[in-house]
C-alpha cells in the first residue's frame, strides 16, 4: 500500500468516525511532521485534542441551548464593586460547583436589578460547562408546566424529568402570585429534588413572605422546611444595576432609597418596591 492509499484510508476512518476537526488538520499536521517540526507522538496528540475540544464546545453549546442559558451573563462580566454587600468570595466558591455534588439550595436574596438573575446564569453555564445537567425556568414556567402535566395525567413523568437534572434553577419567586395549586404542585417537585440534586433560587421577597407568594401558608412552610435545610443564602441588600443611569428619572415612590449612592446608603429589608420597576428582558 502506498502512503497516498494510506492517507485516504486514515482519512474515510475520520470521516466514519466522525472527526471532522482532525480530517481538517490531517495534512497541515503530516507535513509539519515530514519537516521535522514536530514528533508524530505530538502530533497525533495535537489531533486528538483539537477533536476533543470541538466537541466540547459543541456538547456546551447544545446543552446551553437546551437549558435554555445565555453564555452572555458570566461571572467575569458581573461588577461586584457596584453591590459591595455581596460578597465575592462566596460567589466565586460556589462556581467551584461542591454545591451540586452537595445537593444543596442556594437562595439569591434582593430586590429587582440587583443582579439575582445574572448570578444564577453564571453559575447555572459553569456547571453546563462541567458537564452538570442543568434546567432553568421561572417559577411561573414550571407551575405553568407541572399544571398543564397534571391536566394531561403526566405529572409523575414531568416532575422525574424536572427531578432528573443536577441543577434546577427556579428564577423569579415572589413577583408573580402563583396560581391556586401551583404551590402544591411546586412542593411534589421539591419533594423529589429534596437531598437528591441542587437548586439555585432566586427571589425578591423574603421568606416570610412565602405564605404570600404562594398563597398558602402550609405549603410555603412545608416548602421553607425542605429548601433550607442544606441550604446556602445570599441576600443582596443594593440598588438596581439597571436603573444606575437613570436614578434621577425614577419616581421617588418606586426608588430604592440606596439607588444613587449604593455604598452610603442604609441597609434595606423586607418588601422591596410594590411596582416592578425593571425592564422587560429577563426579569
Ligand atoms: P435581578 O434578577 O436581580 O432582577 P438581573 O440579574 O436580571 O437582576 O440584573 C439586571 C440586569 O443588570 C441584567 O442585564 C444583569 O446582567 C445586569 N447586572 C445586574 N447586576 C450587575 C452587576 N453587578 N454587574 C454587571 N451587570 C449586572
Ligand atoms: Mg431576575
Amino acid at each position: 500500500m502506498n502512503s497516498q492509499t494510506t492517507l485516504d484510508s486514515i482519512k474515510r476512518s475520520l470521516v466514519a468516525l466522525k472527526m471532522p476537526r482532525a480530517l481538517e488538520l490531517l495534512d497541515a499536521t503530516l507535513r509539519q511532521v515530514e519537516q521535522g517540526e514536530s514528533s508524530w507522538v505530538e502530533a497525533l496528540d495535537r489531533l486528538l485534542l483539537e477533536e476533543q475540544t470541538l466537541r466540547d464546545n459543541r456538547r456546551t453549546r447544545t446543552a446551553l441551548r437546551m437549558a435554555r442559558l445565555s453564555a452572555i451573563k458570566t461571572l467575569a462580566g458581573f461588577d461586584f464593586a457596584f453591590q459591595p454587600s455581596l460578597d465575592r468570595n462566596r460567589i466565586l466558591a460556589l462556581a467551584e460547583l461542591k454545591f451540586i455534588e452537595r445537593a444543596e439550595v442556594v437562595h439569591l436574596l434582593g430586590p429587582p436589578g440587583t443582579g439575582k438573575s445574572h448570578l444564577a446564569t453564571a453559575l447555572a453555564v459553569e456547571a453546563v460547562k462541567a458537564g452538570k445537567s442543568v434546567a432553568f425556568a421561572t417559577l411561573a414556567e414550571i407551575v405553568t408546566s407541572l399544571a398543564k402535566a397534571e391536566r394531561e395525567g403526566t405529572l409523575r413523568e414531568r416532575i422525574r424529568f424536572l427531578a432528573r437534572a443536577s441543577l434546577l434553577v427556579v428564577d423569579e419567586i415572589g413577583y408573580l402570585p402563583v396560581v391556586p395549586g401551583g404551590g402544591n404542585l411546586f412542593f411534589q417537585l421539591v419533594n423529589a429534588r429534596y437531598e437528591k440534586g441542587a437548586m439555585i433560587l432566586t427571589s425578591n421577597r423574603g421568606f416570610a413572605e412565602w405564605g404570600e407568594v404562594f398563597g398558602d401558608q402550609v405549603v410555603a412552610t412545608a416548602l421553607l422546611d425542605r429548601l433550607l435545610h442544606h441550604a446556602v443564602v445570599i441576600q443582596i441588600e443594593g440598588s438596581s444595576y439597571r436603573m444606575r443611569q437613570h436614578a434621577d428619572l425614577v419616581p421617588e415612590t418606586v426608588r430604592p432609597r440606596t439607588i444613587v449612592t449604593p455604598q452610603a446608603g442604609p441597609k434595606r429589608r423586607g418588601r422591596p418596591p410594590l411596582r416592578k420597576t425593571e425592564d422587560q428582558q429577563s426579569g
